[in-house]
């Protein structure tokens, strides 16, 4: 088949469903190698928009909204947001409450992250004791996070405290209380990047004293502003050092505007895969309850009923990760749960148009495949054959070819392994190890392994 550059960028544009499904794909071979027979393009997974739920100020059982507002207004007195009726506010956040949100999600497929704050607002160690609540309690919780949450959230620290900076040496809070002792605004100076990441692992070790596993980080607030070069850098050593982690990833940024939401590589010297940290931006704001749960929520500026329009729809429009973000009391909202009440009805809506075109993910699963997606080298062999060198696994790879006609059953193999991959009749249908045409192409899904692999169709 004759591809020229043109055909390419009409290809490029091509819809399914109203929507492109080849945003920001790129060639996997150089430019110097863009000859017609050659032409592979890496997808979005299965051919879907990923979306994503970003879970901040979340942890077990303290509600946050209630404990860091006075520790908020003690270090930024003059700041009026911090002077809410906090005590009129419940300290707890029920696990009833984490099992019936947990078990919706589950039920709905959605996926994200979940920040579980390691000695939350100073109230107490997750992995000792929790005053005010039982160790029998608190050992509840934890159980109910790893069962119910993990399997389907990143679990994340937001840090040690999410308000005070602990002095690592003694586990104290600094004695002083200001914006320079608070994590929200930490570091005031450019502390090395070997410090910042002896902050980063104490946090992951508490959660790994609670049989928690975590591949990332989230950073409360501005944590990190005056540092953003050696965060990167901080998280890959901090999450390695604790966890072994293969590919460490962090939430930080929000992306507005045209901004691009796609998910940046951060290397720590030479480009390769050993060296890599995933940065995962979120692609709304927090409309929902906000961080202290006493706000009314605006679910349609995320997708209204019908989805037509919101920021959802808007970067599910643009073939862009659409993560959301949101804060745990804004979910609960002190009880009523409007919040949780205002997410669902996003969810629904959200389904009804585009489901489809979508896929829930864990955030280190958009940072995966964006890592796969940029760092795998793909080649087209011959006319029916197609080599991939993978420094990453991923699931759910997907590629097009220009392979008019797949006459043959294709197969993938790795290590001797053959695994055929199944035809289906359109691309909203692709699962890993499957395939299917599109305008004279052929795109194919497969659960990428890591190291060498062939691609046979014909
Ligand atoms: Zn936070």
């Amino acid at each position: 088949m004759n591809l020229n550059r043109r055909d390419v960028l009409r290809f490029s544009a091509a819809s399914i469903g109203g929507m492109s499904i080849l945003p920001g794909a790129r060639w996997a071979s150089a430019a110097d190698s863009l000859t017609a027979s050659e032409a592979i393009q890496v997808l979005n997974p299965r051919g879907r928009v990923p979306l994503s739920f970003i879970i901040d100020d979340s942890t077990c059982l303290v509600n946050m909204g209630h404990f860091c507002m006075p520790q908020f207004a003690h270090a930024w007195p003059e700041r009026e947001v911090y002077k809410q009726p906090w005590r009129e506010w419940p300290r707890e956040i029920p696990d009833s409450f984490v099992r019936e949100f947990g078990e919706w999600c589950a039920e709905h497929g959605v996926k994200g992250k979940y920040s579980i704050v390691p000695y939350p607002a100073c109230v107490g160690w997750l992995d000792r004791t929790l005053p005010g609540w039982s160790s029998q309690d608190l050992d509840n919780s934890l159980a109910l996070v790893r069962d119910l949450m993990m399997p389907n959230w990143d679990i994340h620290p937001e840090m040690i405290t999410h308000t005070r900076i602990i002095d690592l040496k003694t586990g104290r809070p600094m004695a002083e209380v200001n914006a320079g002792t608070m994590e929200n605004s930490y570091p005031q100076t450019d502390i090395s990047t070997d410090h910042l990441a002896a902050y980063l692992a104490y946090a992951l070790t508490i959660l790994k004293n609670c049989g928690l596993k975590c591949e990332g980080i989230t950073t409360p607030g501005g944590f990190g502003n005056r540092v953003k070069d050696k965060l990167p850098v901080a998280v890959h050593q901090a999450v390695r050092d604790v966890f072994g982690s293969e590919l460490p990833h962090f939430f930080k940024y929000v992306k507005n505007g045209s901004e691009s939401t796609a998910p940046r590589l951060e290397f720590n010297g030479e480009k390769v895969a050993a060296n890599l940290t995933m940065n995962v931006p979120a692609g709304t704001g927090d409309w929902f309850g906000s961080w202290e749960g006493s706000k009314q929520p605006e679910p349609d500026r995320y997708c209204n009923e019908d989805a037509t329009s919101g920021r959802m729809v808007e970067l599910i429009g643009r073939g862009e990760p659409a993560v959301m973000l949101c804060h745990w009391p804004g979910m609960y909202c002190n009880g009523t749960k409007i919040g949780f009440e205002a997410f669902q009805r996003v969810v629904r809506s959200l389904g009804s148009r585009f489901g489809d075109q979508t896929v829930w993910m864990k955030v280190s699963e958009i940072g995966r495949y964006w890592a796969a997606k940029e760092l795998t080298s793909i080649t087209r062999v011959n006319e029916s054959t197609i080599n991939m060198s993978a420094p990453l696994g991923c699931d759910g790879f997907t590629f097009s070819a220009s392979v008019p006609n797949v006459t043959q059953q294709p197969f993938i193999e790795h290590n001797g392994n053959k695994t055929p991959l199944q035809s289906v009749p359109k691309i909203s249908r692709l699962t890993s190890h499957s395939f299917a045409g599109a305008d004279g192409k052929t795109i194919f899904c497969v659960d990428l392994p890591k190291g060498e692999s062939t691609l046979s169709f014909g």
